[in-house]
């Protein structure tokens, strides 16, 4: 498969996805690391990368 860098980029750059309620969104990684974002549907501060594979 072909990998775009400037699709990955904007599909995977600053995207996390919350542990609990599954829900991406797209935050400076420092701040997610200090806890610093909150989900806005659950309210969780456990976030984890867009990439798992
Ligand atoms: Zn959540």
């Amino acid at each position: 498969m072909v990998k775009f860098k400037e699709a990955e980029a904007r599909k995977f750059h600053n995207v996390f996805v919350c542990k609990n309620c599954k829900q991406k969104l797209r935050a400076p990684n420092l701040k997610v690391i200090a806890e610093k974002v909150t989900c806005k549907t659950c309210g969780g501060h456990a976030f984890r990368p867009v990439r798992k594979k």
